[in-house]
């Protein structure tokens, strides 16, 4: 059998937070010919001058130069998209054309080609849970585990632009079902389950402007002594994975095509679940500890609602827990980084990377 690390691999948004992850550990694996295609890559700069790299500043909406680069690779892994959730109700058209109708290009790019297509869709196209719907039922697992071939997908309505994100995920992944069902695509879905770690997002004000995700939003108020926003009160719940578990999923389906082809996967952490006011408390001490000098005071936390936090539009997903048995049993991967142990790597970095000088501050 051939040595996958021989393959050709044309990683599309390589210069992203996963991508830059994933590329690292590549790299660091000897996979012999990578094209790492962004239209930025600040974050991989550091990896560009290895020989089994070749970076390609290219818009994914130019088509031929598109073409070309899936073309002469065997394999495509495509993280291209608009992935941060004050954008969803804020610029939706990009996001629905980011998220679908460019990647959709890819998806036919790669069944006419005979490639075989890793595309990175979300969690978030499971919604919200039935447990929401049946509280009296809310503790049975059953009406929160996430399995990818049986669960429900519970999106709002359409005026709440929050899921044109997973609507557009979604419809994409159905249509990659439909080119494997129909033509014989060959084709891995992967589910992330909010991965988290270094290079993750922009801090506002620094490098960046707008809402990022949460971990990112905490970092910022830790670091510049605001208070740490609640959205509804902080009572939604995720599944933080920590990235190098996450990549250790990916490079297993690269190893592994008999068992990842055809196939769609969970990739989180589900003994890391925590709700977003958990989440601040876990935060904060660790900033704490992190940063000792910083005024030793009550958690300084205001609790602000969805709407006046991201606009009109906003809804949340209450609880993200998945079901990780097909990625245990086929892909022999199991995630191993607790939260306690991702969120220090992750906020360490922050805290480097951004010159946070830990100073004392004004208590809230
Ligand atoms: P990211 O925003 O860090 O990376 C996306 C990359 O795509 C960026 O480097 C960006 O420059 C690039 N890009 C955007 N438009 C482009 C264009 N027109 N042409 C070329 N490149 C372009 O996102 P990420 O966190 O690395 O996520 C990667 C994938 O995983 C996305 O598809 C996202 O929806 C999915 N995902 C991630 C998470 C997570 O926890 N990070 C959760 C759910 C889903
Ligand atoms: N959130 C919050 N405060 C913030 C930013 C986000 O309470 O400053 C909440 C948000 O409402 C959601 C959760 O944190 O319930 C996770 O948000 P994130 O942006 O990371 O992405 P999501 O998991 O919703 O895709």
């Amino acid at each position: 059998m051939r040595d996958p690390r021989t393959t050709s691999l044309c990683i599309l948004g390589a210069g992203g937070f996963i991508g830059s992850h994933l590329l690292s550990r590549l790299v660091r694996e000897s996979w012999r010919d990578i094209r790492a295609i962004d239209i930025t890559s600040d974050k991989i700069r550091r990896l560009l001058d290895r020989d089994n790299i070749t970076f390609v500043h290219l818009d994914i909406y130019d088509t031929p130069g598109l073409a070309e680069h899936i073309e002469r690779a065997d394999i495509v892994i495509s993280l291209v998209a608009l992935c941060n959730p004050s954008l969803y109700t804020t610029v939706p058209l990009d996001v629905i054309d980011i998220n679908f109708n460019r990647p959709l290009e890819v998806v036919r790019m790669c069944a006419a080609r005979g490639k075989w297509l890793i595309h990175f869709s979300t969690s978030e196209v499971y919604g919200k849970t039935i447990g929401r719907y049946a509280p009296e039922a809310a503790d049975d697992p059953a009406r929160f585990v996430l399995s990818e071939d049986t669960s429900p997908m519970i999106l709002g309505p359409v005026g709440a632009q929050r899921w044109s994100y997973a609507a557009a995920k979604q419809l994409l992944e159905r249509v990659i079902y439909a080119y494997g069902f129909e033509q014989g695509l060959e084709y891995t879905i992967v589910r992330p389950f909010n991965f988290i770690g270094p290079r993750m997002d922009y801090i506002p004000g620094i490098d960046g402007s707008g809402v990022p995700r949460v971990l990112a939003c905490f970092m910022e108020a830790l670091m510049t002594g605001k208070p740490l926003k609640l959205v509804d009160g902080g009572r939604a719940r995720r599944c933080f994975t920590y990235i190098d578990d996450a990549v250790d999923a990916v490079v297993r389906m690269l190893e592994r095509p008999d068992a990842a082809k055809g196939r769609i996967f969970n990739v989180g952490h589900p003994g890391n679940e925590v709700t977003i006011a958990g989440l601040a408390e876990k935060m904060l001490s660790i900033y704490r500890e992190l940063c000792p000098r910083i005024a030793p005071e009550a958690p300084c936390m205001d609790r602000v609602s969805g709407e006046s936090f991201y606009g009109a539009g906003y809804e949340d997903s209450d609880r993200r827990m998945p079901d990780i048995t097909k990625a245990r049993s086929l892909l022999e991967w199991e995630p191993k980084t607790d939260l306690d142990t991702a969120l220090r790597h992750t906020m360490a970095h922050y805290i480097r990377e951004y010159g946070a000088d830990c100073a004392p501050r004004e208590a809230c």
